[in-house]
């Protein structure tokens, strides 16, 4: 270690806010975010004493670090949990479903949801969205959660946002797709799956424009419902039709 003319370290001459700002950069962009922290920790007192910071478990790239699910189990879901500590959303999403999954910490699961959630994630928020809308008693908060979604903004209230009756809405594809993604990879679990909806609407689902299909029927185009229910009940159904 460089020292100055005084014999300190150079790196302990700095301020602290540097040092952690140092760390953050290390555990947001880097691919190896887990040993990169851990080697900086090694280097001197000061970087070990910034990385320990509550911004840095905050900033944790914890995705990056999926690998370690199959590799190191324990150690990885202590990570997620030290950074959910820390106010890391990314890391809340991932213990949700984790914990979601497994039956007996549904509740933890729920809880690890809604913080992320709160903190503005958007595809812990779809989630939490569909999960809610396969029972009848959450039905109507998985709803107001799914239009907020659909918004893009979580801040916003129910008041603010438009109940939403057509298919297509970019935001609600990229959480779906995410979500489809991170839950089909690490977890295997057959959902049960309710009867598709009971709706007698002659147009309900229909494409949105030539109105000539009913929604049994895929493809990509914008689909209009004769209600928020069939549009978020088809939502559902697109989901756990992808993970099951
Ligand atoms: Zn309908």
């Amino acid at each position: 270690m460089k020292k100055d003319i005084k014999g300190r370290s150079i790196i302990s001459s700095l301020p602290q806010d540097t040092l952690v700002e140092v760390a953050i950069q290390l555990a947001s962009k880097s691919s190896t975010p887990l040993d990169n922290i851990r080697s900086l920790r090694a280097t001197c007192k000061s970087f070990h004493r910034a990385s320990r910071d509550k911004l840095v478990g905050r900033s944790m790239a914890v995705d990056k670090e999926e690998k370690r699910w199959w590799e190191e189990n324990n150690s990885y879901l202590a990570l997620l949990r030290n950074c959910a500590d820390c106010g890391n959303l990314e890391a809340h999403f991932i213990l949700g479903v984790e914990e979601l999954y497994n039956s007996r910490r549904a509740v933890s699961g729920l809880q690890h949801l809604q913080l992320a959630m709160d903190g503005g994630h958007l595809t812990a928020a779809y989630f939490l969205g569909v999960v809610l809308f396969r029972q009848a008693a959450t039905r109507s908060d998985a709803m107001e959660i799914l239009n907020r979604v659909s918004s893009g903004d979580l801040s916003n209230t129910a008041a603010d946002v438009a109940g939403c009756t057509i298919s297509g809405n970019p935001i609600i594809d990229r959480c779906r797709e995410e979500a489809v993604k991170m839950v089909s990879r690490n977890w295997k679990k057959e959902w049960e799956m309710e009867l598709r909806s009971p709706c007698t609407h002659p147009l309900c689902g229909a494409a949105a424009k030539s109105r000539d299909q009913h929604w049994v029927k895929r493809d990509c185009l914008p689909r209009a419902f004769c209600s928020e229910f069939c549009r978020w009940a088809y939502e559902c159904h697109s989901f756990f039709e992808k993970i099951n």
